[in-house]
């Protein structure tokens, strides 16, 4: 796909700051510092609009990105951090099942993983959160430049294992810095962005 217009609508940290305009919208998951603004920005062809989540101490918000005026990416904070207190880690669920809980809009969601590891535990309890839902999730496994072109097939096999990943969800070898798998996430978000 080619993208001409992308831009952040608002961060929002409540319901009723959702954009009101009607169209399918798209989250992002994954655990902090991950690769999830990277491949945000590489999808849509910018070099940082979506900023690194992964700060502690940053402001957790909703990110709704417009694209092409025809769809959003909602960019959800990224979980994993080991210095977030009980408070923030209850203020970051709350948001997040606001927003999966009541948006029927939301058509699919992208759990971005690191290709090079086991899923986490956060990992697995995210994809489950999403499939709770009953949402289609694809797997993304980023990062796929720092592994041995020998090594990709095991690891993506160790991903669907340890994620339990259910036989409709697609699982995408991805890299923000090559490029690669990018065509082929376009080809698996256009079907979702039909009205
Ligand atoms: P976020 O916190 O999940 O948004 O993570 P970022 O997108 O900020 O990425 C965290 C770090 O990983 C940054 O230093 C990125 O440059 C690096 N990174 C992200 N994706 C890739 C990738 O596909 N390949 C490589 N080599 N580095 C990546």
């Amino acid at each position: 796909m080619k993208v001409n217009q992308a831009e952040l609508v608002i961060s929002a940290v409540s319901q009723k700051q959702y954009p009101e305009e009607p169209m399918p919208e798209i989250a992002l998951a994954g655990r902090s510092n991950v690769g999830k603004s990277s491949f945000i920005n590489k999808m849509i062809q910018r070099k940082a609009l979506a900023r690194t989540s992964g700060k502690p101490g940053k402001t957790q918000t909703l990110n709704f990105y417009k694209i092409n005026e025809s769809f959003m990416f909602v960019d959800v904070p990224g979980y994993g951090y080991a210095k977030v207190s009980k408070k923030e880690k209850a203020k970051w669920g709350k948001m997040m099942e606001e927003y999966f809980s009541t948006r029927e809009r939301l058509r699919m969601a992208m759990l971005i993983v690191d290709i090079r590891h086991d899923p986490s535990e956060d990992d697995q309890l995210m994809y489950d959160f999403l499939k709770h839902y009953e949402l289609p999730v694809t797997v993304v496994a980023t990062k796929l430049d720092k592994i041995k072109k020998g090594q990709r097939a095991k690891q993506l096999k160790r991903i669907i294992e340890v994620l339990e990943m259910e036989e409709e969800d697609i699982l995408l070898p991805f890299s923000s810095e090559t490029g690669e798998g990018k065509d082929e996430a376009w080809g698996i978000i256009k079907p979702y962005l039909k009205k």
